[in-house]
């Protein structure tokens, strides 16, 4: 109270003579230098020391008129008589300096030929008006209003074409209205030039632009570099550091565009449409002579367990829940912790593992919540988190993995359906996640009312009716159902479906496999359970172990057709029509829907327990190891169930697309594709990547493929790895050189386009039939099957094609009637 009502000289009289002096001159300095004019505390409670020495901590909040300052503060004091006696204060924790940015600020000047650089990108205008933030001796940040135009024009040539095919040109050039700015002051200093212009303009048209200001500023503001302060809920904002840039831009005639660089990335440059949401660059720039590596900052912290207590009453989408945090430090002195969490949920309190509160910040827009340790951790140290939330929320229907464009419109009579089931995922973000996917184990305790039942991933434990409250908290969950699921092996997230279900058939032999569907289900069972169970084994002879204890199936109504699978969970979505059962619709214009064959869904979400679960990728250039590993496997599965000649039809509805799309860019734009369309993703990421690996099965031989595919799976088992481990795992099986055929094929979009010139030689008894391939582009690796078909019947052959020129000789007897090359198409080219 002293502190906070600035009665220094109270204060100081309750501190031991020792450190009056030096507590003086650092707390004047907090009023004195950064100029602060009030001080807010907050105590989060206290520990007894050994010495019979106490400790309280505080969170200590200044303001002051441009900037503000919180810390977390640690008293040590004794008890003397009456009084207590301050021995020691110290600062366990400080957030960088933070700011209170405000438009229009200290003013504007009119200025020509305003000229604003960063790598790759320029912004100019030839008039118009900057307008300064409110910071005295800072700059941070700038909104400049005129006659502007910017052109952006990437160092790398995968993303070059990325505009080109947006824009139909390799660069992205447009009148602007204006830009807000966001960089350190050395940034402005260095990367801004304009000259002075007179004034001209008349007082009416100024306030105008003031409140245009005003408004392009809380448009802004929030989208970079701020932070909400859990004490007043004020917006405050930190200062980009070095290099750090971002640029919001209003063009002309094409909406809201941002420009991002930020040295401290894995990427450096990104390039959103924000108007459309649309990201459209992400890259590292490529400078003349110097690749620079990224290193990664040591990540601080480690996720090692959970324990979730959650109630969710699925009619009014009301959420409560408590999870403890179970984490390890993996640096020195670890202060503060990044989490994701979903803003539209509250969180009541933040405690460590010894009761103490704990202050947060948030950043709503990219879901962030950042944690403030009461005391410094020091490395290799278990610690733990408890975190106190609620909301509402219905989660969001996320979007179906295999996404097929079907619905239910364009088919029969619905049938009555009441979507009563409740899927939470990890696009809900409905717990403290770390921000990077992680593997960790957990327990998670659901309570949900009478009549509905949950599935979760990992085992259920322990199920019962909430009969009589074992303390007041629980006392309006009475008559409620309790569910405890855990898991043992590490999962990266934590999923559950709450709904009015009923229990199916239960396969224990093996992997024990359970079998859940809504209770509006009218479908025939179809053997799905038996299904499961094929198709679980088949992959486990070919790629290893299933990684969880138990498969869990629902299969429930949906608007769309698709499947989901979080670990150890499938969840079939079905459209709620009724159609003949001889009937067989396949919707043409997906390319990835092989609902043709019943279990296409079944078997692709089986396979992501391994791709995507067992292993996960590194970066979302990555996904491939995702989504194409499944869609491979799913054909593996479908090939041995239904033969070669579903087959070869499944290889040519690929192939068909992949011709079709491959042109928007390689495998390794991973979910970036997805911004230019579902269809170029699907195919690119799903199919085309399959297409590689069968064709990469062929190069090596299916015996030292499938040995590289598990040693792989093995040695990534809950980790996170890239294209290039891929690689390096089947260069190691196969002793091969692969670097070639993953350039052609993973890091680009370029397809095969052959001449093929035959000609038959007869020499004594025997033919020979002399194929020439000639690449017309730069040439590309693959093996190539031929098919000669003689008097005598077929002879195939599967050659390997890795020059801009290459002939074989193939033998033969008898007639030649047809020469097929490339017979179903696995090589997505064109062969003439
Ligand atoms: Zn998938």
């Amino acid at each position: 109270m002293a502190l906070e009502s600035r009665n220094l000289d109270d204060y100081l009289s309750r501190c031991s003579p020792e450190i009056r002096d030096i507590e003086r001159s650092l707390l004047n300095r907090y009023f004195e230098i950064n100029q602060m004019n009030s001080l807010m505390l907050f105590y989060a409670g206290e520990s007894q020391e050994t010495n019979g020495q106490k400790r309280a901590f505080f969170q200590a909040f200044f303001q002051g008129e441009y900037a503000a300052i919180i810390e977390v503060w640690q008293l040590n004091y004794v008890v003397a008589g009456e009084r207590a006696v301050v021995l020691k204060r110290t600062v366990s924790s400080s957030l960088p300096e933070l700011y209170r940015l405000r438009f229009p600020g200290l003013g504007s000047l009119r200025a020509r030929n305003i000229r604003l650089t960063q790598k790759d990108i320029e912004v100019s205008f030839s008039e118009g008006e900057i307008f300064f933030d409110n910071l005295p001796d800072q700059d941070t940040a700038l909104i400049i209003v005129g006659k502007g135009q910017v052109k952006f024009k990437p160092s790398d040539e995968v993303e070059r074409g990325q505009l080109q095919r947006r824009f139909k040109k390799p660069y992205f050039e447009e009148p602007l209205e204006y830009v807000y700015v966001r960089g350190s002051s050395d940034f402005f200093k260095n990367n801004l030039s304009y000259e002075f212009s007179e004034q001209t303009e008349s007082k009416g048209s100024q306030e105008v632009t003031h409140n245009q200001v005003y408004s392009i500023f809380s448009r802004n503001y929030s989208r970079s570099f701020t932070v909400e302060n859990s004490l007043t809920g004020e917006l405050l904002t930190f200062l980009p550091r070095s290099e750090e840039t971002v640029l919001e831009m209003k063009t002309l005639k094409k909406g809201e565009f941002t420009y991002v660089y930020s040295p401290f990335a894995e990427e450096e440059i990104s390039f959103f449409d924000r108007t459309r949401s649309k990201l459209l660059n992400s890259y590292s720039p490529q400078e003349e002579g110097q690749k620079r590596m990224f290193v990664r900052f040591g990540e601080k912290f480690e996720l090692k367990h959970y324990e979730i207590e959650l109630n969710y009453r699925p009619e009014g989408g009301q959420l409560a829940a408590a999870a403890r945090l179970h984490l390890r430090s993996l640096s020195e002195g670890v202060d503060s912790l990044q989490l994701r969490l979903n803003p539209d949920l509250q969180i009541h309190k933040i405690e460590d593992q010894m009761g103490r509160e704990l202050y947060h910040t948030r950043d709503r827009l990219r879901k962030y919540l950042y944690v403030y340790l009461a005391e410094r951790v020091s490395r290799d140290r278990n610690f733990q988190l408890r975190i106190f939330y609620r909301g509402k929320i219905v989660p969001q229907p996320p979007t179906s993995d295999v996404l097929p464009q079907r619905t239910a419109e364009d088919t029969r009579i619905i049938i009555s359906y009441v979507s009563n089931s409740f899927l939470f995922t990890q696009s809900t973000d409905w717990y403290p996640a770390p921000v990077r996917e992680k593997y960790f184990t957990f327990k998670l305790r659901l309570i949900v009312p009478d009549g509905y039942q949950c599935v979760a991933s990992g085992k259920l434990v322990e199920q019962y009716s909430l009969k009589e409250a074992s303390n007041l908290t629980e006392l309006e969950n009475l008559g409620s159902s309790v569910f405890v699921f855990e898991n043992q092996i590490p999962v990266k997230y934590i999923s559950f479906l709450v709904g009015k279900l009923n229990r199916g058939r239960k396969l224990t032999n093996g992997v024990t496999i359970e079998h859940y569907t809504t209770q509006d289900w009218r479908h025939p069972e179809k053997q799905v359970l038996t299904e499961a169970r094929n198709i679980l084994e088949f992959y486990q002879g070919l790629f290893g172990q299933f990684p969880y204890e138990q498969l869990t199936l629902v299969q429930r109504y949906w608007l769309n057709y698709g499947g989901h699978a979080p670990p150890g969970l499938v969840i079939l979505d079905n459209l709620p029509v009724s159609r003949e059962p001889d009937l067989i619709i396949i919707n043409p214009k997906s390319p990835v829907d092989l609902s043709y064959w019943n279990e296409y869904y079944l078997a692709h979400e089986i396979a992501h327990q391994w791709w995507g679960h067992g292993l996960t990728r590194g970066s979302y250039r990555d996904n491939w190891l995702i989504e194409g590993l499944a869609q491979f496997s799913t054909v593996l599965y479908l090939k041995d169930k239904y033969g070669q000649k579903d087959f070869e039809n499944i290889i040519k509805k690929f192939s068909t697309w992949v011709r079709k799309k491959s042109y928007l860019g390689p495998i390794i734009l991973g979910v970036r594709l997805s911004h230019i369309n579902l269809e170029s993703y699907q195919t690119i990421v799903y199919n085309k990547a399959a297409l590689a690996l069968f064709m990469l099965k062929d190069l090596l031989g299916e015996e030292i493929f499938f040995q590289g595919i598990r040693d792989f799976y093995q040695d990534y088992k809950f980790k996170e790895a890239r294209t290039v481990d891929f690689r390096l795992s089947l260069e190691k099986a196969s002793g091969k050189d692969l670097k070639k055929f993953f350039q052609d094929w993973f890091y680009s979009e370029r397809l095969p386009e052959v001449r093929v010139e035959k000609r038959v030689v007869q020499t004594g008894a025997s033919s020979q039939l002399i194929l020439t391939f000639k690449q017309l582009q730069k040439p590309m690796l693959f093996p190539l099957r031929v098919v000669l078909e003689t008097e005598s019947g077929l002879i195939s052959h599967l050659l390997i094609v890795d020059s801009a020129s290459k002939s074989y000789e193939l033998e033969f007897t008898g007639s030649l009637k047809k020469v097929k090359i490339n017979p179903y198409r696995l090589v997505p080219g064109n062969f003439k």
